[in-house]
């Protein structure tokens, strides 16, 4: 799909097609104003004349998204079920989540609608795979939680502005390199949200070759899926670990330039009796590189079908405390909308097979 979008142009190709059209390039700084505070919607660009927009309308996508809904988690968790609008094709849907804290306001973003690497514990996972995300629907998402805090800010103390981006929603992100790529270009361009590469975390399950080419053209912090240091163990938890096995990926993860005192984050869902036992912390304290890389424990969301289930809290808590006292930095990540199912692996669209 190919077409000329709001949602993922920039300055400088709005004002040239503005002039092939026979429109006055000079507008194209104003629309793209309303469009970086959220603003997709035409009508309600207030100094843009009824004329232009009529034509503008006819060249180009204005907004590639429908809200279907939105839920609000009680700790102030927002997630948003969006319909693609593509075309003479039937309607996917994708998801997004708004993680709201004191100093900081996270957009978690979906890069694909589903997932095609089928990690057997991964809620996501078991939707059908119905396709790679543009850079335009990636972009959306973010604008339309920007439009969202416009018209309903936060409440109490909660930060009400976006200020991170984690590609942690639906689907593996370096599975949809060019689209994906070419979003974090926008999310840091000058005349877009202008968002530093320290402020956006991209969440890979481990595509060495592609990490290696993020590296090169994009360097944003990294997370990597890690679940397990045993190689066989892998293989079967995430099984792109066949193609990329954990030695490619050492090799690879161990010259990612970082950015000044960040690190690479490891996730590692705890499942019980699978991953949470002595010879998997032995595996994990091997396999970390405690200078440049820190494990981020994460509590399993159980959901309705899945084989696996979480580890006790207790255990979670002595294995975060073995791995710190092995000089390796560890934290039990906090769960945050759990109860509208917006939690690490839980994002699966309820409207799957429509
Ligand atoms: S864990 Fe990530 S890569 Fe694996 S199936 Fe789920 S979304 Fe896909």
């Amino acid at each position: 799909m190919n077409i000329l979008s709001l949602a993922s142009i920039n300055l400088e190709q709005l004002q040239h097609s503005m002039k092939s059209w026979g429109l006055p390039a000079f507008r194209a700084k104003q629309i793209l104003d309303w469009r970086n505070k959220g603003i997709l919607d035409l009508s309600a660009m207030k100094n843009i004349p009824n004329s232009v927009k009529d034509a503008l309308l006819e060249h180009i996508q204005v907004q590639p998204l429908k809200l279907v809904s939105k839920q609000k988690s009680t700790d102030g968790t927002r997630k948003y079920l969006f319909a693609l609008q593509r075309d003479n094709q039937s309607l996917k849907h994708i998801e997004t989540v708004f993680i709201p804290e004191e100093s900081r306001g996270t957009v978690c973003i979906s890069s694909q609608a589903g997932c095609v690497l089928d990690c057997p514990f991964c809620h996501t996972g078991t939707q059908k795979f119905e396709g790679n995300l543009t850079a335009a629907e990636i972009m959306a998402q973010v604008l339309a939680v920007k439009y969202d805090l416009l018209q309903d800010p936060m409440k109490h103390d909660l930060h009400h502005k976006v200020t991170h981006i984690v590609y942690m929603g639906m689907g593996e992100p370096l599975a949809n390199e060019v689209e994906v790529f070419q979003s974090l270009e926008l999310l840091m361009a000058n005349d877009y949200l202008n968002l530093s590469r320290r402020r956006i975390t991209l969440s890979t399950s481990g595509l060495v070759p592609q990490i290696e080419r993020l590296g090169q053209d994009s360097p944003v912090n990294l997370a990597i899926s890690l679940h397990t240091a045993i190689n066989e163990k892998r293989n079967t938890l995430v099984p792109i670990n066949i193609k990329h096995d954990l030695s490619r990926l050492r090799q690879c993860l161990n010259t990612y330039p970082l950015a000044k005192s960040r690190h690479i984050t490891m996730e590692y869902v705890m499942l019980a009796g699978v991953n949470d036992r002595q010879e998997d912390l032995d595996a994990l304290v091997q396999f970390i590189n405690p200078e440049r890389e820190r494990i981020n424990l994460i509590r399993f969301n159980s959901y309705p079908g899945s084989d696996y289930q979480g580890s006790a809290t207790s255990v979670i808590n002595n294995f975060a405390k073995s791995l710190i006292s092995k000089g390796i930095r560890a934290t039990v990540r906090r769960s945050r909308g759990d109860d509208i199912m917006a939690a690490c692996g839980q994002l699966k669209t309820a409207k799957q097979g429509l």
